[in-house]
């Protein structure tokens, strides 16, 4: 496929209650659209990597000037046959797994299109269903937080995930735990702690947590290892991975028991195919986290999410949930509560609807062969 056009959208999507961590509180999300066109088809990617730069060292603003400047011009022109080839071109920028991964996004998308396949089945996926769990940022009071969590445990969530840090931390845990004492639940830290806590890690033993997500510094591995030789909690990274040879690396210490992938983190989903391969042989399951994206970047998770090593139900939920209007023209739509079936549509299953891409717009820029 010869890649004659690239656009980059920056994009912003207002938020209909602030979604709060330990990293602070967002009122609306700033992702990344990407249009890659070949021969009258077109491909779409989201990546979404927030406003600032408080997740990972990337942000909206920053990967959409990557893009323009950088990234997209070193792919334009270009035959690109598979996931590889468009990581080789791009290998020789260092970093920026956000704005590489929503153009591996968009290639995929486009040759799955070409291809008349569903995404889904062309990444390796064997069923269009997936399972998702419930997931809650920081509240203004536990009172909150429990008739949250107890609307998600009455329709049959699988699983519960809640935020965790200083300040929002064991007591929420232990009242949460109290009134649902069967629900699988666990905690994400966004690298919130150190090895100085240690005594309130041994603290959580008792609450049956499914894993602790990222308790350490967004770019650890070896604090990770000691703290899992010291707790039976199995830990699980998300900030931490970035990439094959960081997989491979927290593998051989022992840095955690469980993975959450996100095609953005990891600079898109041939990678996030990668990692998921070595976690399988290395016998560490896996599951699908999410950046608030839109109904777009929601689909390529799910399509990812479709693969045996996904163990554990994904961060996938329907739009409503955050935002009032979907800027998709098919959203994510849920079969049961908690499942969402993929269409049986060549490609991702979405793309943005035109209107109301253009008012949720904050800049575009278009690169071609000649620009
Ligand atoms: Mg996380």
């Amino acid at each position: 496929m010869r890649i004659e056009r690239i656009t980059v959208f920056h994009v912003r999507l207002p938020l209909l209650h602030p979604w709060t961590t330990a990293y602070g509180k967002e009122d609306a999300v700033e992702t990344i659209f990407v249009r890659m066109e070949t021969d009258g088809l077109e491909g779409w990617g989201e990546s979404s990597p927030l406003a600032s730069p408080f997740y990972s060292s990337e942000y909206a603003g920053g990967c959409f000037a990557v893009l323009r400047d950088q990234l997209a011009r070193q792919l334009v022109g270009r035959d690109i046959a598979l996931g590889e080839d468009l990581e080789k071109w791009l290998a020789p920028f260092k970093g920026n797994y956000f704005a590489k991964a929503a153009l591996d996004a968009a290639w995929w998308d486009l040759r799955a299109r070409a291809s008349g396949m569903p995404l889904y089945r062309l990444l390796g996926g064997q069923k269009n269903t997936v399972m998702a769990g419930d997931d809650f940022g920081i509240q203004d009071s536990i009172g909150e937080l429990l008739d949250l969590v107890g609307a998600a445990v009455a329709t049959g969530a699988p699983r519960i995930k809640l935020k965790y840090g200083p300040g929002w931390d064991t007591p929420v845990l232990e009242r949460v735990r109290a009134q649902y004492p069967d629900v699988p639940l666990h905690i994400d830290c966004n690298s919130a702690y150190s090895l100085d806590d240690m005594s309130m890690f041994r603290r959580l033993e008792k609450f049956r947590l499914t894993m602790i997500e990222q308790p350490l510094r967004f770019d650890d591995l070896n604090d990770h290892a000691r703290l899992q030789r010291e707790i039976s909690v199995p830990l699980c990274l998300d900030e931490s991975i970035t990439s094959i040879e960081r997989m491979r690396q927290a593998i051989e210490l022992g840095s955690c028991q469980w993975v959450n992938i996100k095609p953005g983190r990891v600079g898109g989903l041939t990678n996030a195919l990668k990692i998921h391969d070595l976690c399988r042989s290395a016998g560490i399951p896996c599951w699908v986290g999410g950046m608030l994206e839109s109904s777009l970047g929601a689909m390529l998770c799910a399509a990812l999410a479709t693969l045996e090593n996904f163990k554990y139900p994904a961060d996938l939920f329907p739009f409503s949930k955050f935002y009032k209007e979907d800027i998709t023209t098919s959203p994510l739509l849920f079969s049961s509560p908690w499942h969402f079936t993929l269409p049986e549509v060549p490609g991702v299953g979405t793309q943005p609807d035109k209107e109301r891409m253009k008012r949720a717009t904050l800049q575009e820029a278009a690169v071609t062969a000649r620009s």
